[in-house]
C-alpha cells in the first residue's frame, strides 16, 4: 500500500480520499477547511497542517480543487516544491484544458509524471467509489495512476495525451447541458400540446429523441427513475457546476476555433438560470424557467 498526498477534501475530494484510505493506503490529507480535515480524519486519513507537509515521502499526489488557479498555485507552492520527483501527480479537478497542459509541461520540465483525471459522477459516486475517470497523459503516467484511480472509481479511461481528460470532460458536459435543455423543452411543449408527461416519456424513451437526460435523469417529477426532480431539484449536479463546465467548454472552443452554437446557447441559459435561482439547485431544475 502506498503513501498518498490528497489536497482538496470538499464535497468530492472528501469521499475520494476516504476510499483511498479504505483501500489501505496511507493518505496524508490537507484542506484549508478545518471541518473538511476533521471529516477526513474520521474517514481514516491522516490530516496534516499544510500542502507541503502532505508531500513527505509520497508515491502519489491527488488534487481535487475548485478551479485551474487553485491547481496551479498548489502545484507551484507545494507539489513541485516538496513532492518526491518519483511521485505520480494526479489532478482530478475539472479545470480548463490550457491550464491542465501548462501543469503537465511544468511537471515534465521537472522530470515528474503527471495526468489530468477529471471525473464524471457526483458526490454520491465519489462516496460510493463509482466515479468514471477520464485521463490525459502519457501511457506510462496513465499506468502509474490507474491503480489509485481504480480505488476511487469503477471506470478509468485513457483519453489521450496531456489535457485530453479535461477535453473529454467538458465536451461530455457540453453535450449533457444541451440535451438537458432540449429534453426540458420537449416536455414543456408536449405538456402545452396536451400530452401527459408519462405518455411522452413512454414514447420518447424508446424513440429517436431518447437520451441520458430523458431516461436516466428525467427533469419531470414522477416520471422515469427517481431523480432530483422528485426532490424539488435538490441534490444531484448543481446548476452552478454545469455553468462552470459550459464556460470551460466555451473557453476551449474559442481557443480551438471550434463552432459550438448549442453549447453557447446552453451556457447563456444556465447563466440566466443560476443568476435567478440563488439557492443551489440541480441542473435539471432549468425546466422551471421554460414553463
Ligand atoms: P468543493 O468546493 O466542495 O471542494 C473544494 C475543496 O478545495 C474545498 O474544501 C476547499 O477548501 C479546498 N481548497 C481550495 N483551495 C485549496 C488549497 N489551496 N489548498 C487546500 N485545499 C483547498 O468542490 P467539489 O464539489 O468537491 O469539486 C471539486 C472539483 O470537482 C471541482 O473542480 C468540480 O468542478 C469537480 N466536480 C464536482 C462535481 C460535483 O458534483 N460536486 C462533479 C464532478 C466534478
Amino acid at each position: 500500500m502506498a503513501r498518498i498526498a490528497f489536497i482538496g477534501l470538499g464535497n468530492m475530494g472528501g469521499g475520494m480520499a476516504a476510499n483511498l484510505a479504505k483501500a489501505g493506503h496511507d493518505v496524508r490529507a490537507f484542506d484549508l477547511s478545518a471541518d473538511a480535515l476533521a471529516a477526513a480524519k474520521a474517514a481514516g486519513c491522516l490530516p496534516v497542517d499544510s500542502a507541503v507537509a502532505a508531500m513527505d515521502g509520497v508515491e502519489a499526489v491527488v488534487t481535487m480543487l475548485p478551479a485551474g488557479t487553485h491547481v496551479e498555485r498548489v502545484y507551484a507552492d507545494a507539489v513541485f516544491a516538496a513532492a518526491p520527483p518519483s511521485a505520480i501527480l494526479i489532478d482530478c479537478s475539472t479545470i480548463d484544458v490550457a491550464t491542465a497542459r501548462r501543469v503537465a509541461e511544468a511537471a515534465q520540465a521537472k522530470g515528474m509524471m503527471a495526468v489530468d483525471a477529471p471525473v464524471s459522477g457526483g458526490i454520491a459516486a465519489a462516496k460510493a467509489g463509482t466515479l468514471t475517470f477520464m485521463v490525459g497523459g502519457p501511457q506510462e503516467a496513465f499506468e502509474r495512476a490507474e491503480p489509485f484511480l481504480s480505488a476511487m472509481g469503477q471506470a478509468v479511461i485513457h483519453a489521450g495525451g496531456p489535457g485530453a481528460g479535461q477535453a473529454a470532460k467538458i465536451c461530455n458536459n457540453m453535450l449533457l447541458g444541451a440535451t438537458m435543455i432540449a429534453t426540458c423543452e420537449a416536455f414543456v411543449l408536449a405538456e402545452k400540446l396536451g400530452l401527459e408527461a408519462q405518455t411522452f416519456y413512454d414514447i420518447a424513451s424508446v424513440s429517436s429523441g431518447q437520451s441520458w437526460s430523458m431516461t436516466k435523469y428525467c427533469p419531470v417529477p414522477g416520471v422515469g427513475p427517481e431523480t432530483p426532480a422528485d426532490h424539488d431539484y435538490q441534490g444531484g449536479f448543481a446548476a452552478a457546476l454545469m455553468l462552470k463546465d459550459l464556460k470551460l467548454a466555451m473557453q476551449a472552443a474559442q481557443e480551438a476555433d471550434a463552432t459550438t452554437p448549442m453549447g453557447e446557447r446552453a451556457a447563456e441559459l444556465y447563466a440566466a438560470f443560476v443568476g435567478e435561482d440563488q439557492p443551489p439547485v440541480d441542473f435539471s431544475g432549468i425546466i422551471r424557467t421554460l414553463r
